[in-house]
């Protein structure tokens, strides 16, 4: 078991299989980004030793991500590896869903359990704007093929930025009235060359909640799992305080509009205001095969070096068990701690 020195059980790994990506959303990367050189990130075997010590140390819940996990040469192998290691209970991916279509089908057969996809809004044009040149019926496809397959439940994930899509909430929203959907609202975090631009924009939870009260309907927290349509639900309430349940970091609310309760949840992700570190029990392997212990804060152990250098097997376990031994309890934004060696798309959000 790997545990930190605060006592909490790390045993969910988020691995970005590249930093590369088809699309450059403005919260996530500049359009001008320089990719690092392919021999400098992680080659298929490493991967797997990596990913068999994790095992071996008690992670049981991955997360495939990026840049655009789906855009990794031999994707499908990929999933299969990690799928068929045994004591590797949950596999999931976030992925813009371009290529979905097309891997959804095979991915769900190699092994990949569930998606969340990633869409800011319902309106082409400004889905354009957002992603610098995505095309919405792209991820509207892609949902469909994810559905189709299996992976399920659907989460979609929307990071909602001051001046583009502050008001796309409410159609979002909307959409787990008939749909057994988990629609996430993330707070933008400021990372690296686009922090002041992240910093500026951001629109807290609070204001998102407001608005789909004010515009849509009445939101309720959802205190029952009985309710809840995510998976691994972390938190279960006492029953006696109005705290929403939580399914990872994502705090769970749900519409009752007066026509009767809407068939899915929307869950928000207050990482900036709110954040859920208590219960964190995350770490992250960036493309190039560093072990990034909280996503708010720059400290890394450089794992594939070592192991290019011939770091032995106890030694490269000997590594990731300190690492995680000294993870960070937070972020400290509030002291204007920004984590600026990185920008999202290279930790693998
Ligand atoms: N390309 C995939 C996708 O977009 O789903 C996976 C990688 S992306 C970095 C993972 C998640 O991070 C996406 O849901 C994205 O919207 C979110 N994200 C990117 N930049 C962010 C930022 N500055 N603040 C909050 N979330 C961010
Ligand atoms: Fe690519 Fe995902 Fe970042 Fe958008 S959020 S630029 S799709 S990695």
């Amino acid at each position: 078991m790997a545990l930190d020195k605060f006592g909490r059980n790390i045993h969910y790994m988020r691995i970005s299989l590249t930093d590369r990506c088809n699309l450059r959303c403005v919260y996530c990367m500049p359009e001008d980004i320089t990719f690092r050189p392919k021999p400098e990130l992680m080659q298929d075997d490493e991967l797997e030793l990596l990913v068999k010590l994790f095992v071996e140390l008690g992670f049981d819940k991955f997360r495939l991500t990026g840049g655009e996990p789906t855009i990794r040469e031999g994707i499908v192998d990929v999933v299969r590896m990690i799928a068929s290691q045994e004591g590797v209970k949950s596999l999931s991916m976030t992925t813009n869903a371009l290529l979905l279509d097309r891997l959804a089908k095979p991915m769900a057969d190699a092994g990949l359990q569930r998606v969340n996809i990633s869409i800011d809004t319902l309106d082409p044009e400004k889905f354009t704007k957002l992603t610098r040149w995505g095309k919405l019926d792209d991820v509207l496809r892609g949902i469909r093929a994810a559905e189709a397959a299996g992976l399920t439940p659907i989460k979609l994930n929307a990071v909602i930025v001051k001046g583009f899509n502050e008001e796309d909430v409410i159609d979002l929203a909307a959409l787990t009235l008939q749909n057994p959907w988990q629609v996430r609202f993330i707070e933008m975090m400021p990372f690296g060359d686009v922090a002041g631009f992240q910093t500026k924009q951001i629109i807290r939870a609070q204001d998102m909640r407001d608005l789909i009260k004010e515009k849509l309907a009445p939101l309720e927290p959802v205190l029952n799992k009985k309710y809840a349509s995510g998976t691994n639900i972390v938190a279960a309430p006492d029953g006696k305080t109005k705290a929403p349940l939580m399914d990872g970091e994502a705090r769970l609310y749900r519409l009752n509009p007066p026509d009767g309760l809407a068939q899915g949840t929307l869950g928000f992700i207050s990482s900036v205001t709110n954040p859920f570190c208590a219960s964190c029990t995350r770490a992250r392997l960036t493309a190039d095969g560093r072990l990034r212990l909280c996503l708010l804060r720059e400290k890394e152990v450089d794992l594939l070096t070592p192991m290019r250098n011939g770091a032995s097997y106890a030694e490269l376990k000997e590594m990731i068990l300190d690492g995680i031994w000294h993870k960070p309890w937070g972020h400290d934004l509030d002291n204007n701690v920004i984590p600026l060696n990185r920008v999202m798309s290279e930790i693998g959000g």
